[in-house]
């Protein structure tokens, strides 16, 4: 009587998870890309104030599960970076100076 009573317990768990975790599934919402809403083909370079905004203080580049950049934008945004740390325009690092 005891293993039967238990079973039916743990059956009723277990339907507990199921539903929670179909109930939770449709909340997760997709970041759409910046410059894809903006409908921005390539990224200029030149655009060191919006670029800066994709780095952090210490000057690191922001991944993309952060700013929900797209692939295709991060890679270019990366390559953007990096030219403007080329040309000191953005700090390759501020770790130095504290
Ligand atoms: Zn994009």
């Amino acid at each position: 009587m005891d293993n039967t009573h238990q079973n039916t317990q743990k059956e009723n768990q277990q339907n507990q998870k199921k539903q929670y975790f179909f109930q939770k599934k449709p909340q997760i919402k997709k970041k759409q890309c910046k410059f894809c809403l903006e409908k921005i083909k390539e990224i200029d370079w030149r655009q060191s104030q919006l670029i800066k905004l994709f780095t952090t203080e210490t000057g690191r580049i922001l991944p993309r599960k952060i700013t929900g950049v797209c692939a295709k934008h991060q890679r270019q945004l990366a390559k953007a970076i990096k030219i403007n740390r080329n040309l000191a325009i953005l700090p390759y690092t501020t770790m130095s100076l504290k």
